[in-house]
């Protein structure tokens, strides 16, 4: 790394913890950048990169797309944020996610996934009156606390009291517990020693913190069955998963219908916006429908968050466009491409994912569970990333993490990232 991102990078860690804004963007090297767009982005020193991170999947259709921009510009031409009522942007906004997502009559906005996440286990709660959350090794929710635990465990911690944080209190913890994903017996069994007391089962129905874990149609299946038995609300979060690989979220593919949806993330662009939605019935929990749950965020709602997500949407609804199309097939092109790679050199990988995500796992063998990801060779993982990124594919440099393909990326992308990747491989293979 060169000098201007060195010194910005240094001028960053002096007022602002470690440097970033968020810890998982600290990543060993300083890091500092000009400018992104479409597929690409560029760092302060000019260095140029083909971004495959897109902020943790927050970009679907490429940085600084136009369409989006200029659609919150010309919102906040005429109205910021009120605070009282609604406008015209939030209910057009609502219209578009309650037509897509199967799930969804009725929706709120967030500014963030922790806050949807949050607002769903809190809902779930107030809704069934019982205490207890059930979630799965390796998922994610959000950093706040009842969901932060067990997220990527070391062997000796996974399933077991593994919060990602101090400041904690023990009881936020102990009330979340913790199953195995595609597992049902491990479910039924939590069940078994909780009963009448489980508010909600959360899963990201496509388990992305971990990579790209494939769910079983007959987990998911059995998630619903199990749900419905015990009065338990079954939340999908499709922070990741929604609009990524279906306009309706994963539910739309697989055909599940939870009782609440989170989604975030790519649904702007970039731009900060969130959501929960869920059956009337169960929404109307919240206060201002006269329930007792509360509802609360200064932000929510506000003109450049809607006006984005208003745009992204339509840009993803348009046949012209084809967004599912192209990513999908750039995404088949990519995975079988590193595939083919990898057992030409003989090297144990299994490229996972689906649509636009890839993610290289260096293991042999199936995958199904956390429990196989316990085999992969992590620093094998990293140094591929880490390689990619010296070849100018930006990867986040750490084990488990996937890779994201937008609109912006071409078949020419796809392939001199191969070609790159067969470089790197190669290398790796000698060693
Ligand atoms: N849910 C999932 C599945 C996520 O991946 C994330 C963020 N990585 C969140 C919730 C939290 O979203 P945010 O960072 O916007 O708070």
């Amino acid at each position: 790394m060169t000098s201007v991102s060195r010194r910005l990078a240094e001028a960053a860690e002096r007022i602002i913890p470690g440097g970033v804004n968020s810890a998982t963007r600290s990543i060993g090297a300083p890091w500092a950048w000009r400018s992104a767009h479409g597929a690409t982005m560029t760092d302060m020193d000019g260095g140029v990169y083909t971004d495959y991170h897109a902020a943790f999947g927050a970009i679907l259709l490429g940085h600084s797309d136009e369409r989006v921009n200029d659609a919150v510009t010309r919102a906040i031409a005429d109205i910021d944020l009120v605070g009282v009522g609604t406008t015209e942007l939030e209910v057009e906004a609502a219209q578009l996610i309650v037509d897509a997502i199967p799930s969804a009559e009725m929706v709120i906005s967030t500014m963030s996934g922790s806050e949807a996440t949050f607002q769903a286990v809190r809902l779930a709660r107030g809704a069934t009156g019982r205490p207890y959350i059930l979630k799965f090794q390796g998922c994610f929710h959000g950093s706040y606390d009842a969901l932060a635990r067990n997220v990527i465990s070391t062997p000796d911690r996974a399933w077991k009291r593994d919060p990602n944080s101090s400041g904690i209190l023990d009881d936020a913890v102990d009330h979340t517990l913790i199953a195995e994903f595609n597992d049902l017996a491990s479910v039924e069994e939590l069940f078994a020693l909780h009963p009448e007391q489980i508010a909600a089962v959360i899963l990201e129905p496509v388990p992305h913190n971990v990579g790209a874990l494939l769910p079983e149609q007959s987990f998911l299946e059995g998630l619903r069955e199990i749900t419905r038995k015990h009065g338990t609300v079954l939340i999908f979060d499709e922070v990741i998963s929604g609009f990524r690989h279906a306009l309706g979220g994963y539910q739309e593919l697989c055909g599940v219908t939870p009782d609440l949806t989170t989604f975030g993330k790519a649904m702007g662009n970039g731009f900060p916006v969130a959501g929960l939605a869920g059956s009337a019935e169960i929404m109307s929990n919240f206060t201002p429908t006269g329930g007792t749950v509360m509802l609360a965020g200064t932000f929510n709602g506000n003109a450049s968050s809607m006006a984005a997500a208003i745009a992204t949407i339509k840009v993803l609804q348009d046949p012209e466009v084809d967004f599912y199309g192209h990513v999908y097939r750039l995404g088949d092109r990519m995975r079988t491409g590193l595939q083919s790679i990898a057992d030409h050199l003989g090297i144990a990988a299994r490229i996972a994912g689906i649509g636009s995500v890839f993610v290289p796992y260096f293991l042999e063998g199936e995958v199904r569970g956390y429990r196989d990801l316990l085999r992969n060779n992590t620093e094998a993982n990293a140094a591929f990333h880490r390689r990619m990124i010296d070849k100018g594919s930006f990867m986040y440099p750490m084990a488990l993490k996937r890779n994201h393909i937008s609109l912006a990326h071409t078949e020419a992308h796809i392939d001199r990232t191969l070609a790159q990747a067969e470089d790197v491989l190669a290398a790796m293979a000698r060693e």
